[in-house]
């Protein structure tokens, strides 16, 4: 049977906080602001989990911009996604997974239309099978839904030898362990506290977590 991995996409497949970075450079650009205000929009954004509705909402008032949160938020929405670059290393990685046949889905939290454009600038909807983004499905992770949403994509079902990968505890590592999936966590360089819920393995990035995945089935 062909192996089945799932990847989050945010900070595990693409870099996320790189293109935020990026955004936030342009940003300050646009509104006259110093550059070194970058830092504190990178603090509003809470590595993505502030509402950008919220964010903006922050944004106007410290900055006093006139222009109303839905602009800002529709300008963001269509700018930010083309300004994340994919992760070192992991696009080679993806097609060296599938030429030794692996199936590979992505399931992510966000918006319907920003994650799409996310995963096509980033040079991944090729070179996956499926993808279940929680803004189009109506269900985030950590919820079980999502997964075997993304494991239908790819032809496939959730089963004890499949995989989930991806940087976050309550979602990628909870998730999918309460899915009866096998995980890997990207730590980022963070610590993993020991009230977490416990990762198969740990990793430093995506690349990292490709090779574990070939070496895990090449082991076999
Ligand atoms: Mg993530």
């Amino acid at each position: 049977m062909r192996p089945l991995v799932l990847f989050d996409v945010d900070n595990t497949l693409v870099d996320r906080a790189e293109g935020f970075r990026r955004w936030a450079l342009e940003f300050c650009s646009r509104w006259r602001l110093d550059a070194d205000q970058v830092p504190w929009l990178e603090e509003a954004d809470g590595d993505g989990l502030t509402p950008k509705e919220v964010f903006f909402d922050r944004v106007r008032k410290r900055f006093g911009i006139q222009e109303p949160v839905a602009s800002l938020c529709d300008e963001y929405r269509t700018r930010k996604p083309a300004l994340i670059p994919p992760c070192p290393g992991v696009l080679d990685g993806l097609e060296r997974l599938r030429a030794r046949g692996w199936r590979i889905g992505l399931v992510t939290n966000g918006e319907a239309d920003v994650q799409l454009a996310t995963i096509i600038a980033g040079g991944l909807a090729e070179r996956v099978d499926g993808s279940a983004i929680s803004g189009a499905e109506g269900v985030r992770k950590p919820a079980r839904r999502l997964f075997e949403l993304a494991a239908e994509r790819c032809g496939a079902a959730l089963t004890p030898g499949a995989w989930m990968v991806g940087d976050s505890l309550a979602a990628d590592v909870r998730g999918g362990r309460e899915a009866g999936l096998r995980t890997i966590w990207i730590d980022r360089g963070r610590p993993l506290s020991p009230d977490a819920p416990r990762p198969d393995f740990v990793v430093s990035d995506g690349a990292a977590a490709i090779e574990l995945l070939i070496g895990e089935r090449e082991r076999r």
